[in-house]
């Protein structure tokens, strides 16, 4: 079908250009993933045509007779993967998720509790140059000296600075996060407890990393990254905050919902409550932990030392190149990575000491243990030899012909 060819070449070409990337190249973007064709199916849909102010079988406009049924079944089925009691799945992204969530219980100016960006958290928990920052007084907190989330600095700053909310969660943090241990901290000095799960969402649903739900307030979460699903976002939490979440997102951020994207969400979360779901979480943790293992014998340094999860920060000192200068080259070999700042980064935010990867999207092309030790091996000689173009071509030969052999989409 050239409906799109026919009538727009420019855009169907790039559409083109940029399917043959996401099939050539690695990729090791711990928030990205491949949605599977059901997923892009349903958000390629006429759903896109309606306008469906408000929620089932509670809406400002007629017609809604099938999306309510739509957004229903969103509803239920990640109320399900959670064990959660209420569920909200029309935020249009994770930041929109935390926005709502930030304007259901706090007014400008009050206090809040969260880690800091050059520590692992995200740009919504607080950073300056985000609306968060800027609306709210937020106190961050980081990493101890051994690279884990400092459990005694977060009870010490929520006595002393009495938050109104505490947000845990990250967004370059490769242990488990002891959610426990943040609603203790958040009963002790009065606190609500928020915890933004995006990039853990798809391992938590499959009970691999911690659940939050029975700890939290509220969960916010991002739909597009180990859950495998659409990009958006949800909110999660118990019923007696439902109305009030309601009302955030729409009519206090939001106008129309996405129902086409909700549709997707629905198909992704249907998927991930199939037991195969779970055998794919459980190869993207073992994927993550040879990649880590495998960099480390080839003399690079996992922040944390370790990972628990689906993602890992490399320090890249040891091998004298920058974040930037790996983004690059590993590009230039078809790997696609980011760089991002460490702990305690000597470069600036643009160039860093470190690059994060994660195994999501590559294990949901295929990939095992082998070729995840392989990978890591073709990194470190990148690394090793960033001005060696011989080098180069050879890795990303090496790159086409795993990708050949797990193809994402054919
Ligand atoms: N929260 C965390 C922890 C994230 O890592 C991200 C995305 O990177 C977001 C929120 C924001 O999600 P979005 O890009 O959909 O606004």
């Amino acid at each position: 079908n050239n409906v799109l060819k026919n009538s727009d070449k420019a855009i169907f070409d790039l559409i083109g250009e940029e399917a043959r990337r996401q099939e050539e190249h690695i990729e090791l973007i711990a928030s990205e993933n491949y949605v599977s064709k059901a997923v892009l199916e349903a958000q390629g849909s006429v759903l896109t045509n309606k306008y469906a102010e408000g929620y089932p079988q509670k809406r400002y406009y007629g017609g809604c007779y099938y999306v309510d049924q739509v957004e229903q079944i969103a509803i239920d089925r990640i109320k399900q993967l959670f064990g959660a009691e209420y569920a909200n799945v029309q935020p249009h992204s994770g930041s929109q998720a935390n926005q709502a969530v930030y304007f259901a219980v706090l007014q400008p100016g009050d206090t809040v509790l969260g880690m800091s960006l050059a520590h692992g958290g995200h740009l919504t928990h607080g950073s300056p140059v985000n609306l968060s920052g800027k609306l709210f007084k937020f106190i961050s907190y980081g990493l101890n000296d051994k690279e884990e989330i400092d459990y005694a600095e977060v009870e010490r700053l929520a006595m002393e600075h009495k938050p109104k909310l505490i947000v845990a969660g990250a967004s370059a943090y490769s242990l488990a996060i002891d959610f426990k241990r943040f609603r203790e901290v958040a009963d002790k000095c009065g606190a609500l407890l928020m915890v933004d799960m995006a990039h853990y969402a798809g391992l938590i649903a499959a009970g691999v990393y911690p659940n939050p739900v029975p700890h939290a307030d509220f969960v916010t979460s991002t739909t597009h990254k180990t859950l495998r699903g659409p990009r958006g976002g949800i909110i999660l939490a118990k019923e007696e905050h439902g109305k009030m979440l309601n009302s955030s997102i729409f009519p206090g951020l939001q106008g129309g919902p996405l129902e086409h994207v909700i549709a997707a969400k629905a198909v992704a979360f249907g998927e991930a409550l199939e037991p195969d779901f779970k055998a794919y979480q459980e190869q993207v943790k073992k994927n993550a932990v040879v990649l880590a293992e495998t960099l480390i014998k080839r003399g690079l340094r996992i922040v944390s030392g370790r990972t628990e999860s689906h993602v890992m920060l490399v320090d890249l000192r040891a091998k004298g190149i920058t974040g930037k200068v790996a983004e690059e080259v590993l590009g230039n070999a078809n790997i696609t990575i980011n760089k991002n700042a460490i702990p305690n980064d000597p470069e600036k935010p643009f160039v860093t000491s470190g690059i994060r990867l994660g195994t999501p999207a590559v294990t949901s092309r295929g990939f095992k243990e082998a070729e995840c030790e392989e990978l890591g091996n073709m990194i470190a000689d990148v690394l090793e030899n960033p001005d060696n173009q011989a080098v180069i071509e050879k890795v990303k030969q090496q790159a086409l012909a795993l990708c050949g052999r797990f193809p994402v989409y054919q």
